[in-house]
């Protein structure tokens, strides 16, 4: 089966869309989405619409979590705070329901998707070394694991160095991985093209998909509603 994995929305149409059309090209049988959806970005509801029409599954992420009043924002720095605020204000009660009913995992044979990490995707951990990479492998009954939240794209193989290119193919009969997929809405690698992962449940072919999308539409609206402009900055930084 061939799967497109994508993650980290945070309410950014523009990107979404992108995605979405460049994955109808590619005959996929499904797509995964691994959370936040919103959060940060100025089109929360369209974006939750497409996710509901568009997606097999689609998990719970801290940001959609937090909107529902469920996470401790305490944590969150200012302008996602913010950005949170003014998301669960402007979301239909359609669209809230949809969110609260999110789950934290799906598996299935060989495969487990979570926003964040393995065991406890609750508490929102963030998997950046190849150590607690491993620790998390040691632990998880499924031979690979994808995963968002970090919206930093890499692949941690459980006995060899951690890398990131293009395509690769992912032994996960000889050996345990967690993909980070990347973020479509909001990506942290320095790139600003959106990220998202097609991948082949069969021969293990992992391809990172990055593409340009019109980041600057999208930050014009975020300082249209007057979201902080932080927000709409970083995502021409990739940052
Ligand atoms: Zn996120």
């Amino acid at each position: 089966m061939k799967i497109a994995v994508i993650s980290d929305i945070h309410s950014n149409l523009v990107a979404l869309r992108t995605a979405l059309s460049h994955i109808k090209l590619q005959q996929v049988d499904r797509i995964i989405c691994l959370g936040d959806a919103v959060g940060y970005g100025p089109r929360p509801n369209e974006c939750v619409e497409l996710l509901r029409r568009n997606s097999y599954i689609c998990l719970m992420g801290n940001h959609d979590h937090a909107v529902l009043g469920l996470t401790d924002t305490r944590y969150f720095n200012s302008y996602a705070r913010e950005a949170v605020e003014w998301t669960r204000s402007v979301l239909t009660p359609e669209n809230l329901d949809y969110l609260r009913n999110l789950p934290f995992f799906f598996s299935e044979n060989d495969f487990l998707f979570v926003h964040s990490t393995p065991l406890h995707p609750e508490d929102w951990e963030y998997i950046f070394s190849e150590k607690q990479a491993r620790d998390y492998m040691k632990q998880m009954k499924q031979r690979i694991c994808f995963v968002g939240h970090s919206h930093v794209p890499m692949v941690f193989p459980e006995h060899e160095r951690s890398y990131y290119r293009e395509e690769s193919i992912l032994e996960f009969r000889e050996q345990k991985y967690i993909v980070n997929v990347g973020s479509v809405g909001q990506p942290r690698d320095h790139d600003p093209r959106l990220c998202y992962v097609l991948f082949d449940t069969e021969s293990g072919w992992l391809k990172f998909v990055r593409l340009k999308y019109d980041y600057e539409e999208t930050a014009r609206e975020i300082l249209e509603k007057g979201l902080p402009p932080f927000l709409a900055m970083r995502l021409a930084e990739g940052y």
